[in-house]
């Protein structure tokens, strides 16, 4: 939207295409680092946002779009929609942001929204008396335990390594409640249920044991993965699969194509770095169409 913004007041003819406005965060209940608010809703600041880039005259939106492919032709790119929408350009900025990461063991996909969750901010009160696992335990981790413990009876931390990785305040806090066990060297095997989860089963690392609790919610918390797919074959990404990107200018390894915001590889992933790399990359593509002969 930033990008929008700025794209429409140089007057670059643009075209935002978006499967979704406000982003991963939508869901947030307080944002309290967005300058220049001291408290708003991920929800609220999305509205506030749009409505500023729709504010703007010169800018197209194709709004719940999904780009499914983007090819390289001559000097200039092909973006196909999975509406079978075709779309010519010259450039194009990148801003994919991210997604959550999955368990990607059996029965996940079944059971999501049966049991199994990401956001805990969004469901943590359907687990209402009931016993919960959160998968990791790193900040991510212990925030969604922070949000359950109003509603679940119990909660399970399963992390991966020796200890978990959250800052020690919020796991102090977590444990204060006296519903929080960390089980640590757990790998998740298994989740089982029948419409709905029932339990989940696990891998005690210290001696291949497999476990079982029985929970009726699993949350898992377990980072996030770039949403990059679409252009793996067209840029050069990371080990993590981030785009690869110059920081002075947001240009990737492939002439043409600019990338913002959580989908880069850049160190930190927040609002306000987002619109900055949107900024940098809009005034960048401006000045890349002026060399070319196509300020416009
Ligand atoms: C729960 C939560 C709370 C957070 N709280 C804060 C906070 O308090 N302060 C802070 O600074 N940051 C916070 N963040 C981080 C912040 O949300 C991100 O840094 C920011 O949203 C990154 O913006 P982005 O535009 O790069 O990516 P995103 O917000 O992920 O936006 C990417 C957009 O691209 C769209 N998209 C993806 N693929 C396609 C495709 N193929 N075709 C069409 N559209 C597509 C998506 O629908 C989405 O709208 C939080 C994140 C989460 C998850």
């Amino acid at each position: 939207m930033t990008a929008g913004i700025y794209a429409a007041r140089k007057k670059i003819k643009t075209l935002l295409i978006t499967e979704s406005f406000g982003g991963q965060s939508i869901i947030a209940a307080k944002i309290q680092n967005f300058i220049g608010f001291k408290s708003i809703s991920g929800l609220e600041l999305s509205k506030l946002i749009q409505e500023h880039l729709k504010a703007q005259e010169d800018i197209e939106i194709k709004d719940q779009a999904l780009v499914s492919q983007i090819e390289k032709k001559d000097n200039g790119f092909i973006i196909k929609t999975s509406a079978a929408e075709t779309f010519e350009t010259k450039t194009i900025l990148l801003g994919l942001g991210n997604r959550y990461r999955e368990l990607n063991v059996e029965a996940e996909q079944k059971f999501k929204g049966r049991g199994v969750f990401y956001c805990a901010t969004c469901d943590a009160p359907l687990m209402k008396n009931k016993i919960t696992a959160v998968v990791g335990g790193g900040n991510a981790g212990f925030e969604s335990v922070i949000q359950l413990l109003p509603y679940a009876s119990k909660i399970y931390v399963l992390e991966y390594m020796e200890t978990p990785k959250a800052d020690p305040i919020t796991q102090e806090k977590a444990k204060q409640s006296g519903k929080v066990e960390v089980i640590t060297m757990a790998q998740v095997k298994e989740i089982f249920g029948d419409e709905f989860v029932k339990g989940i089963k696990y891998e005690d690392r210290r001696n291949n044991e497999i476990k079982e609790l029985s929970v009726q919610g699993i949350f898992v918390a377990i980072g996030y993965q770039p949403n990059s797919d679409l252009v793996k074959n067209l840029v050069e990404l990371n080990q993590y699969g981030q785009i690869v990107v110059d920081t002075k200018t947001q240009k990737t390894s492939c002439e043409g194509i600019w990338a913002a915001g959580d989908v880069t590889d850049g160190l930190y992933r927040q609002y306000n770095i987002a619109i900055g790399d949107s900024i940098k990359a809009v005034l960048n593509i401006y000045d890349y169409l002026k060399l070319n002969g196509n300020g416009k």
